[in-house]
């Protein structure tokens, strides 16, 4: 048994407060896997069936054994060639002989902690060191390697720096190395040793120069020079040269522990290395092709983990209880198309079937709606409503936040009230008017509500005396006991963990569950990161829709685009301006975010009304400057990327975005997407400091389309689904070596997940097990970093 994984399940497990969900499906699978090896009296019948107390004290007391077990185990003179070694990759890396506790501090700030987290610690990149070369050979300005001989070394100053220089010979000939700053090297280059050295060659007076080469005394197996030699990620006080060393020692030495968790079949078919063999490849590659070789397992991993993971939660929703079926009827529905204004485009209407299809099965709904900004999702979703409440259930819709969700209340009451007006029924619909929008009663439900209000609503709710309840995620999945409810609705998924679905259902009702988003996702991530929902797409806006002027300027321009907000801000409109991301740092991103609105305040726009709003503001804050500037109270909204997807602003016509190059085209996009949702012409201006060609491109691509699938796609191939949307916004586990457009590999891993899954569901198969374990592990972490 794996021990740590089993400490770090039960630990997660108790951090969650025993809610049965630190494994996916459940901890009685992963237990009675482990039934045989459990220390005795230790193992419960069915953890789902204990209550609350009788499951923190099981932890505590099984945490407790363990603890004292693994305290054994950590002792490294113990560890022997058999499978107790296996046990050890989740120990400390301070059991590698040569890690101090001092350098295990330093290796935590790069995320790796025990020996397993070493051994999958890979390099970002490979210089080519394999070129060996005699001295007479050796080309200007390449990265080569030699083998020579040292004649002498010593300390020298260079221009003000001690450094150590070095002649050094082979038999073609002699040469010259410098090592800059680096004295202390001279003692221990011996005359007469031999010595590799890799690098770039340069010339001094004529005379062929290594400056600073990585060196070795000539062994056989080489570690920084001679051949495909691997760059980590270092951080302060771990030198390139330690990390090498001390990540070849653990690979070498403990790789061949590594248990390959993949059954022999699927690694056939595939056409995969051993896992230890890959391990071994991705740090040290004999050559490219095998370094390819051992990307392509590793990467393949990670998708299969994942799709099985997708499978299983899918599996479990789908399992864990039957939705009540809601058979919509058909003629209320017409009605209510029959009264919009417009009429649904095909794709909506499309959409619209497939969830009406869905609500009538036993088996609840899991279904991602996808439309971009304006598509007209929350039409189709209304008419879902509409259809749950006239069958006598209760609908809820859930928003990322509260300025959002009174906005969809509005709409929905809207849109709501056209159907139940008078005269809109006629003939035998009559007979439906009962059940229509004037006896619909719609309630919203927002965290700055007055506390009695709120229980008001919820009483009212849990009475079901309220059929459509709007509001915030937090504030409904948390408070809120239904009556009857029949279909959950989630806007903006990609911003709604996985996780929280399965707390919707633990709160004793199994809905059928819909979830919206506006951010266009390329069909192969879709694929990926919502595996476990079927898609339905509205690829098609509304006809007449207006285009919104794009301009790219140069900064010198700046002063036109400025001219140009306050023209329009004159004839009464609004404006955004975006601020740069400057790094991954909120509190620098913040930082710049306020400098910019005082200059814009004090310098550029000094009679105007200017608000802002960045990621360090409270909520209740953030909400009152977006507030303001929807009720027109404010010219001009500065804000860092924080601005609200979906906010409804119609009167804002212009989206000035700084440091423009910096952004991805999918976030741009949504940016754009904040005007021209008015009547009035609107514009998106562009600025960018100092675009790479790559930058240029993005931008260029922005200017000349609208279509989000598309810039999606470049998105995707420009930059990578990492950045596209962080992993971590996306509920999935950190992905070290897939790269999600490997949409080949992605395919295979989905077809092997696949066919594992139909024949070995629980994956209780003694050749499944291994990957059992591993998918917890994999999963577990991504997890623990959700709730973060
Ligand atoms: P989404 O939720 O996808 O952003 P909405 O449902 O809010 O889009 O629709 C945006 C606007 O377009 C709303 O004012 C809505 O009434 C309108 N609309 C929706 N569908 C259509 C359609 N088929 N034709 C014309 N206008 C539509
Ligand atoms: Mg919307």
């Amino acid at each position: 048994m794996d021990i740590a994984t089993l400490r770090k399940i039960l630990e997660l497990e108790r951090k969650r407060s025993y809610r049965d969900d630190a494994v996916v499906g459940g901890l009685d699978r992963y237990i009675l896997r482990w039934a045989d090896e459990f220390p005795q009296g230790l193992l419960p019948i069915s953890y789902a069936n204990l209550d609350r107390g009788q499951r923190e004290d099981w932890v505590t007391k099984v945490l407790h054994r363990l603890n004292g077990v693994e305290g054994k185990i950590l002792e490294p003179k113990r560890a022997k060639k058999t499978t107790r070694r296996q046990e050890n990759l989740d120990a400390p890396i301070t059991t590698i002989k040569g890690i101090s506790v001092n350098q295990a501090a330093k290796f935590r700030r790069l995320g790796v902690e025990t020996v397993h987290d070493l051994l999958y610690f890979f390099p970002r990149r490979h210089i080519d060191y394999s070129k060996r070369k005699t001295i007479a050979q050796l080309e200007i300005g390449e990265e080569q390697t030699v083998v020579a001989t040292v004649w002498q070394a010593q300390v020298t100053n260079l221009g003000r720096r001690r450094s150590t220089e070095a002649i050094v010979g082979d038999e073609t000939g002699n040469m010259r190395v410098v090592w800059f700053n680096q004295p202390y090297l001279a003692k221990k280059l011996h005359t007469n040793s031999q010595l590799v050295l890799s690098g770039k060659v340069g010339l001094f007076k004529g005379v062929k120069v290594f400056q600073s080469p990585e060196y070795e005394p000539l062994t056989e197996d080489l570690t920084h020079t001679g051949r495909l030699i691997p760059i980590y990620q270092l951080t302060e006080g771990l030198s390139s040269r330690v990390v090498r060393r001390l990540v070849k020692e653990t690979v070498d030495l403990w790789s061949p522990q590594v248990h390959d968790f993949l059954p022999e079949d699927v690694k056939s078919r595939v056409q995969l290395l051993e896992l230890s063999e890959a391990i071994n490849q991705a740090h040290y590659p004999e050559n490219e092709l095998l370094k390819d070789k051992a990307r392509k397992r590793l990467a393949f991993d990670e998708m299969l983990l994942i799709q099985l993971g997708l499978l299983s939660r899918r599996r479990d929703w789908r399992e864990g209880g039957k939705a009540s079926p809601i058979k919509p009827d058909q003629q209320i529905v017409d009605v209510f198309i029959n009264c919009l204004p417009f009429t649904l485009t095909r794709a909506q209407q499309r959409a619209l079937k497939q969830i009406l299809a869905d609500l009538a099965k036993v088996r609840p709904m899991s279904r991602l709606l996808q439309g971009e900004v304006g598509s007209g999702k929350t039409v189709v979703a209304t008419a879902a409503l509409l259809a749950t409440v006239a069958s006598g259930y209760q609908g809820a819709f859930m928003a990322p936040t509260e300025i959002l969700a009174e906005q969809h209340f509005t709409n929905i009451s809207a849109l709501l009230a056209r159907a139940g007006e008078e005269g809109n029924l006629e003939g035998s619909l009559r007979a439906f008017s009962s059940i229509l929008p004037q006896e619909i009663t719609l309630a919203l439900l927002t965290g700055s509500m007055k506390r009695r209000e709120k229980e008001e609503v919820r009483r009212a709710i849990s009475e079901g005396k309220v059929d459509i309840v709007v509001g915030t995620h937090a504030l409904i999945q948390q408070m809120v006991e239904f009556n009857k409810l029949g279909l959950a609705i989630v806007d903006e998924q990609h911003r709604f963990g996985v996780m929280q679905r399965s707390v919707l259902r633990q709160k004793g009702s199994n809905p059928h569950l819909l979830v919206m988003t506006a951010t266009p996702i390329p069909r192969s991530l879709a694929l990926t990161l919502y595996g476990d929902l079927d898609l339905s797409v509205i690829d098609e806006l509304p006809e007449g829709r207006q285009q919104i002027k794009t301009r790219w300027l140069d900064p010198e321009e700046r002063d036109r685009a400025y001219r140009f907000i306050r023209k329009e801000i004159s004839e009464g409109r609004q404006s955004f301006i975006i601020c740069p991301l400057i790094e991954e740092s909120e509190a620098i991103d913040t930082k710049a975010a306020i400098n910019e609105y005082e200059r814009l305040s004090t310098d550029v726009f000094p009679d105007l009304h200017i608000g802002l709003v960045h990621g360090r503001l409270k909520a209740a804050d953030k909400e009152q400057a977006m507030k303001r500037f929807r009720l027109g109270k404010l010219d001009i909204l500065v804000a860092t990327s924080v601005v609200e997807v979906g906010i409804d602003v119609p009167n804002a016509t212009v989206m000035l975005i700084e440091g423009a190059d910096r952004f991805g085209l999918a976030q741009l996009h949504q940016f754009r997407g904040r005007v021209g949702r008015g009547e009035q012409a609107s514009y998106c201006i562009l600025v960018a400091e100092n675009p790479t060609l790559e930058g240029r491109d993005r931008l260029r691509l922005l200017e000349s389309t609208q279509d989000g699938f598309v810039l999606a796609e470049e998105d995707l191939k420009l930059r990578g689904p990492g950045e596209f949307f962080g992993t971590r916004q996306s509920g999935l586990p950190d992905l070290k070596m897939a790269k999600l457009s490997d949409m080949r590999l992605l395919e295979l891993a989905r077809k092997e997940a696949v066919r594992m899954f139909k024949g070995d569901p629980q994956l209780s198969s003694p050749e499944h097990q291994p990957l059992a374990v591993e998918m917890a592990r994999l999963w577990q972490d991504g997890f623990t970093e959700l709730e973060a």
